[in-house]
């Protein structure tokens, strides 16, 4: 067997350093990153050189734009201080079939709860950010549903704070209900958005819906005038159904509001959740509802991209 000891015994104090680092250095494949060959991430340039090590990951500089970038550019691991180890637990532990809360991740892997709070808001932005631009086809369905609108963690006068869950001491609509547009196709695409409270306006619908909906789509709504405009405006197929019944031969809105119940019952397994970030959670909730929602996925196609 090769000696080791020997080996390096004979190098020079230099060289040593040199060893120390390249063996520090995270596996580049790993990452999948620069599986396409490696490019700068600013101006997809190939013509790159290596240029040092920062933080145990190779350095780089590109010859065109002369900026200097890691593995990690323009990810959300680009100025983390945590170990990429740390990162794959962390998003392991959240997705799971029974997501950890953040008092148990932050226990289980030593990082203290501000930061498990920071992380899965960062996770779940870039979640949003990549993940919710689906466009949707054929046949689509949409429809509203509320979510009891939450101040956690703001302080705001005159608001008394609800217990978990809790009701609403308004019936129907209110500003205590913050709305929510699903529209979901055959295919399974989805698409998910806070739209504000109250019943869903013009403006509303199209901030959500535009430019989402195929051109040859069928869209199903319930009787809501401001779908009607919309379909109007896009020139798109419409099917108003009173009061939601459902038509037979495929026309009912039995997609979209299965997908609210599930969403809700998402949503009651966490600690009250704050209206701010509700979208974030929706992209959550959309992503535990993909084909392809394990964490090696999320973790080379959303975060390492
Ligand atoms: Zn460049």
């Amino acid at each position: 067997m090769y000696n080791i000891e020997e080996f390096v015994s004979r190098l020079s104090r230099e060289e040593k350093k040199h060893l120390i680092q390249l063996l520090s250095v995270d596996d580049m494949n790993e990452s999948g990153r620069f599986e396409n060959g490696n490019y700068c991430p600013y101006c997809h340039t190939k013509h790159v050189i290596k240029k040092g090590i920062i933080r145990k990951h190779q350095r780089f500089y590109c010859l065109e734009c002369k900026k200097y970038y890691t593995v990690y550019a323009k990810t959300i691991l680009n100025y983390t201080k945590k170990d990429i180890v740390i990162w794959k637990n962390y998003i392991k532990m959240m997705f799971a079939p029974k997501p950890k809360t953040l008092k148990q991740i932050a226990q289980e892997l030593s990082i203290c709860y501000r930061t498990a709070f920071n992380w899965r808001h960062k996770i779940l932005k870039m979640l949003n950010d990549k993940f919710m631009n689906d466009n949707l086809k054929g046949i689509v369905e949409a429809d509203e549903t509320f979510i009891l609108t939450s101040h956690k963690g703001q302080h705001i006068t005159g608001i008394k704070a609800r217990k978990r869950g809790g009701a609403s001491k308004y019936r129907g609509l209110s500003h205590e209900q913050t709305g929510v547009l699903v529209a979901v196709d055959r295919n399974k695409d989805i698409v998910s958005e806070v739209y504000g409270t109250g019943k869903i306006s013009d403006t509303q619908v199209v901030k959500v819906l535009s430019n989402r909906i195929d051109k040859e789509s069928l869209l199903i709504t319930d009787g809501c005038i401001a779908y009607k405009n919309f379909a109007w405006c896009e020139n798109l197929k419409l099917k108003q159904l009173k009061a939601g019944k459902s038509q037979g031969n495929g026309i009912h809105l039995n997609t979209v509001n299965s997908y609210h119940s599930r969403l809700k019952r998402f949503l009651y397994g966490f600690n009250g959740i704050s209206t701010k970030y509700l979208n974030h959670y929706l992209a959550w909730f959309k992503f535990t509802q993909q084909k392809n929602n394990d964490c090696g996925f999320l973790f080379n196609n959303l975060i390492l991209q």
